[in-house]
């Protein structure tokens, strides 16, 4: 295990010791490895850090830029520090997926700082910019499901190459930190929250969402053209909207909102 990340394997060892911490230098998706690998059979919780990720992907197709976002060139010297990408891939048999990523904002907006907020469904935000995201995928075993949590989050500054809005880092509130410093402050209540999620669904962590909901009271425009006004999510995760036809509550994970911040309806934020 590389020196950087020796704090991070202790943290694990400590509290998960069944989960194994794997550092590459890089890989295509931290996510797509761990769904390889599940579909292999290799099922055995791990924590999989990439220090470059090639090809990172959101949801429905759309991809997560790691790096300064710079020339390729300059992404490369610069891209290990830029940013921190990694994913943990588990068996999990919760009674309900609905909310599991909300559940994982929760808790990695507590491990952060407190002035993150979470976007329904899966980003992490700071300042009405976008600062990281979450991707949670599942393989089917021959028994249960395999987990694959993965998460993207900027770490230094990063223009918006590539992007439709400018973008947020977490150097913005706390100077100097590293992709091993950001992980050992995450991985351990993450995985907490995964068992807890696991054991107990959304319920427990519906209040803490609800203080860290950016899009509370925020006027919005679903990917099908309905608008509405946000009112905050119920015990199951689902966004509720207040639209004219009363209140709704939004759970397709096809479903892209936009916020309306600005004078012209659906500009894109992420
Ligand atoms: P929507 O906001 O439309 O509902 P989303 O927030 O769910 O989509 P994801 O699929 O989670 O989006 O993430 C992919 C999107 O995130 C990309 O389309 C791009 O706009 C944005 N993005 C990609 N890389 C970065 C980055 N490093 N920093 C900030 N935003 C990024």
């Amino acid at each position: 295990m590389a020196a950087d990340y020796q704090p991070v394997a202790q943290a694990l060892a400590q509290h998960w010791p069944g989960v194994s911490l794997e550092v590459c230098d890089s890989l295509d998706s931290t996510n797509s490895e761990l769904m390889r690998r599940a579909r292999a059979g290799q099922v055995q919780p791990t924590l999989l850090v990439a220090r470059q990720q090639t090809a990172g992907r959101g949801r429905l197709g759309r991809q997560w830029l790691s790096g300064t976002g710079l020339t390729d060139a300059d992404a490369n010297a610069d891209g290990e520090c830029a940013s921190l990408t990694f994913s943990l891939g588990l068996p999990l048999a919760p009674a309900s997926w609905s909310g599991l990523s909300l559940a994982v904002g929760v808790s990695i907006a507590a491990s952060l700082h407190p002035d993150l907020r979470l976007k329904w469904p899966n980003d992490l935000w700071l300042h009405q910019r976008k600062l990281g995201g979450i991707l949670i995928e599942t393989a089917a075993l021959d028994e249960g499901r395999q987990a694959i949590v993965g998460v993207g989050i900027n770490l230094g500054s990063r223009d918006d190459t590539g992007l439709a809005r400018a973008p947020a880092w977490l150097e913005e509130l706390l100077p100097g930190v590293d992709a091993p410093q950001a992980l050992l402050r995450m991985a351990a209540p993450l995985l907490q929250a995964i068992r807890d999620f696991e054991l107990r669904g959304f319920a427990p962590f519906q209040s803490g969402f609800a203080q860290r909901d950016a899009l509370m009271g925020a006027p919005l425009t679903l990917s099908d053209g309905t608008c509405g006004v946000a009112q905050g999510v119920n015990a199951e995760g689902a966004l509720l909207l207040r639209t004219a036809v009363g209140l709704q509550a939004i759970t397709s994970s096809e479903v892209s909102l936009r916020p309306i911040l600005e004078p012209q309806a659906g500009i894109p934020l992420s």
